[in-house]
């Protein structure tokens, strides 16, 4: 059809398909919509067929697909083949059983379902007018959401709340906007008392703090924020501990800086330790430090009567999130975050260009989440929550947890049996920390011969200068038999590691 080259491209021919694709396009969608929905369905339920963790080396899909995007569209057909060919291959499967890295990324099928309608709405809910059910639905699961955490009344927006929830992508950004919010916070303040200090010279004194076990993307929230960052001790169970943040607050202060945040973490990524807040929380208080808390993992566990203690001091806090994303069956992007004072954050990033303004003003009921976070944009992520928290019920997300808890503790009796063994930290959610009892080598060793055998995922962590394994459960579809077979495992490999070494 195309012989005579560019020339038939704009002649009748070309017209016609242009025009048969535009006219197929719904038939089609319903159609292949169905399929993708079956694909989908497939590909999780046969997931622990596939190896966990694929077996390719850096660059293999380049050399598996064109240089250049297409001139002429291809059919459906041609782009689904590649998906078996291209893309499976090079697929780590987060929600196979087999996988124990990391922490969980949640994934659910209310959630899939309601992402493909967010998709489907396409709206961009930077204010309230910009679509009014995507902030609303935001500001009211939130608000639910709060509730099933028993988060102090401050923090629920309510109709006419001074504080109030917004899903952020990621705990990161999380970090990075308490962070913004109390150094704008803390320059006001100081220059309220002294105007003659510039903003560039008290932002040269400012100081925050956290864990040496908190996450990276906290020290990063400190180097975009371009103020200092001092990483804190821990105790032997790797908690920040009220003495210690006393302590260097005095020293810094007779320093001549200012201290204006503390980022406490419950739930750190190496260990799952929690910082204890309600010794640190009146300090900070006292101090007018703000303190922000990030539980990107445990956050969730929270619904549970059992765990909810975990989050007591919650009430000095002013900022607090977590990854529904994580562990609360929603899938990535949906980070919960709430503050106390929405002033704070709105002070510190309102832009008010006469192409986003409208006549409704900012109350409980009116927000313009542009201004809570560091892009304009945002996607409709509150219907994936809605869905799941609907569709789950507060008792069925308990569940879960409770499920995945008990699982890391039937992990952590295995290991109690085996002398071998040790076990690195407290388990109290759904991660457990071991060693082989011996060298950082030999476990290096052991755990470069685990995930070389693709049957298992694990990572590894440093823990007071230990090389430690990690076993996160996390798939939502793990199961005792799983944990018992992930255990059978690394004890083979151990046993013929030790074999080895002794001759
Ligand atoms: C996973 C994790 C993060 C990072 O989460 P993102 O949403 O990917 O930014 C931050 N803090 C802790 C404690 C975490 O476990």
């Amino acid at each position: 059809m195309y012989a005579d080259g560019k020339i038939s491209l704009v002649g009748p021919t070309a017209v016609t398909l242009i025009i048969s694709i535009v006219k197929m396009e719904v038939a089609e969608f319903r159609k292949r919509g169905k399929e993708m929905v079956d694909y989908i369905a497939d590909y999780l339920e046969n997931i622990e067929k596939r190896n966990v963790y694929p077996d390719v080396e850096p660059g293999y899909l380049r050399a598996l697909i064109p240089e250049v995007a297409p001139d002429e569209p291809e059919t459906y057909e041609d782009v689904v083949k590649d998906i078996e060919r291209v893309i499976m291959p090079g697929v780590t499967h987060w929600h196979s059983p087999y996988f124990y890295a990391y922490f969980p990324s949640a994934n659910s099928f209310p959630a899939l379902l309601a992402d493909m309608l967010s998709g489907g709405i396409g709206c961009v809910g930077f204010s309230w007018a910009a679509s009014p059910a995507c902030t609303e639905l935001e500001t009211v699961v939130l608000d639910w959401l709060g509730k099933m955490l028993k988060l102090p009344e401050e923090f629920i927006a309510g109709t006419e709340g001074e504080g109030g929830g917004v899903i952020q992508g990621t705990a990161s950004e999380a970090t990075l906007v308490a962070l913004l919010a109390a150094r704008s916070r803390m320059v006001k303040r100081v220059q309220a008392d002294h105007p003659e200090l510039t903003e560039v010279h008290i932002m040269s004194k400012l100081v925050a703090y956290a864990s040496n076990q908190a996450h990276s993307s906290v020290e990063r929230a400190g180097l975009i924020g371009g103020v200092r960052m001092k990483k804190l001790p821990t105790d032997s169970k790797f908690a920040v501990r009220g003495e210690y943040l006393r302590k260097v607050i005095e020293e810094d202060k007779a320093a001549g800086l200012i201290p204006f945040f503390f980022c406490a973490t419950l739930g750190t990524t190496p260990s799952c330790a929690f910082d204890r807040i309600t010794e640190l929380g009146p300090i900070c208080n006292a101090e007018g430090i703000w303190m922000h808390i990030d539980a990107a993992y445990a956050g969730s566990s929270f619904i549970c009567p059992e765990f909810r203690p975990l989050l007591d001091g919650v009430e000095f806090a002013d900022s607090f999130n977590f990854n529904a994303h994580k562990w609360l069956l929603v899938n990535f992007d949906c980070s919960a975050m709430w503050v106390k004072k929405r002033a704070d954050i709105i002070g510190a990033f309102k832009m008010d260009p006469l192409y986003l303004k409208h006549d409704h003003q900012e109350s409980g009921l009116v927000t313009d989440y542009r201004h809570w976070q560091i892009p304009l944009g945002r996607r409709f992520r509150s219907l994936k929550l809605w869905f799941v928290l609907r569709m789950y019920g507060c008792q069925g997300l308990q569940q879960h947890i409770r499920k995945q808890v008990t699982l890391a503790k039937e992990f952590e009796s295995l290991l109690l049996g085996d002398e071998r063994f040790e076990i690195c930290a407290e388990v109290v959610l759904g991660l457990v920390c071991f060693r082989l009892k011996g060298s950082n080598d030999l476990n290096e060793v052991l755990l470069k011969r685990i995930n070389s055998s693709r049957r298992i995922h694990l990572v590894p962590c440093q823990l007071a200068g230990q090389f430690v394994l990690r076993l996160a459960v996390c798939a939502r579809t793990t199961e005792s038999r799983h944990i018992r077979e992930a255990w059978t495992h690394i004890t083979k490999l151990a046993s013929e590691l030790l074999r080895e070494n002794q001759h």
